[in-house]
């Protein structure tokens, strides 16, 4: 099993646990590392991130908890960086680039909230084209690598969360598919690992993690790589998944993810 989790959330974004609470959990579950990642501040998206005067708190505190917990597991302080953030993401031991909005006309269109957002936006921005829609989703997170520095490239296809059983859209469509393999193909070239993210499996939205099987092995036949990630906002949840993972083609290990240094 892969003994270190990068991706969880705490009080200090939309996590119900503090990072203490997580650390002792992940000491408990057995990881030998455990990467705090709090959404970095988002203006107009306050509900959910960081606030903009919380960086230096955040980094304090995980910095207590690398101490304190120094020998019983090793703490990194990382961030979730939307592609959207307007603070640099500089000083982290690690960056996940995610993209969580597309803007269109100045608006903020959450794409993970809820599926009616979705349509909504589809009818009021895309002439009710829902392709067109996702290939603007993809277009932006094609540069989510290189807008965040990201070490890990977060949620590839966050876009999907509410189209199991293609729901809203179909996901073999030739305009579908084209969209996603461009951005893959133009992440790919950055060398970050793709996360295998189980966060909408561990709450109840979805029964597959990100990205989905036919965009894993086009990864993996493109010389892409791929940590997993348990993307918790509960400490009962870090880790979720990495048991019964039994697709390692290309997983690699912590050493594998930390190509910058920052
Ligand atoms: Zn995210
Ligand atoms: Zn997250």
């Amino acid at each position: 099993m892969q003994n270190f989790d990068l991706h969880v959330h705490t009080t200090f974004s939309d996590g119900a646990d503090t990072p203490e609470t997580v650390v002792l959990r992940a000491i408990e579950f057995g990881l030998s590392r455990i990467g705090i990642s709090d959404h970095s501040f988002v203006k107009g998206a306050e509900e959910w991130c960081m606030r903009e005067d919380a960086l230096p708190a955040y980094r304090k505190e995980i910095t207590r908890l690398k101490e304190k917990y120094l020998g019983q597991i090793e703490v990194l302080c990382g961030i979730e960086q939307d592609i959207l953030s307007k603070t640099p993401a500089d000083g982290f031991d690690y960056v996940i680039g995610s993209v969580h909005f597309i803007k269109e006309k100045n608006t903020l269109i959450p794409v993970d909230e809820s599926a009616d957002i979705l349509q909504d936006a589809a009818a009021g921005y895309f002439g009710d084209d829902i392709y067109a829609l996702c290939s603007s989703y993809y277009a932006l997170e094609a540069e989510a690598a290189l807008r965040t520095n990201a070490d890990i490239i977060g949620h590839f296809d966050l876009i999907s969360k509410f189209n199991e059983n293609n729901a809203l859209f179909d996901e073999s469509d030739p305009r579908y598919v084209s969209a996603w393999q461009g951005a893959a193909l133009q992440l790919l070239q950055s060398g970050v690992p793709f996360e295998i993210n189980f966060g909408a499996v561990s709450r109840g939205y979805r029964t597959l993690p990100y990205p989905s099987a036919e965009m894993r092995r086009f990864i993996l036949d493109n010389g892409g790589r791929f940590i997993l990630s348990s993307d918790s906002h509960a400490a009962g949840t870090i880790g979720y998944g990495f048991e019964g993972w039994k697709e390692t083609g290309g997983c690699v290990g912590f050493e594998g993810v930390l190509k910058h240094s920052h």
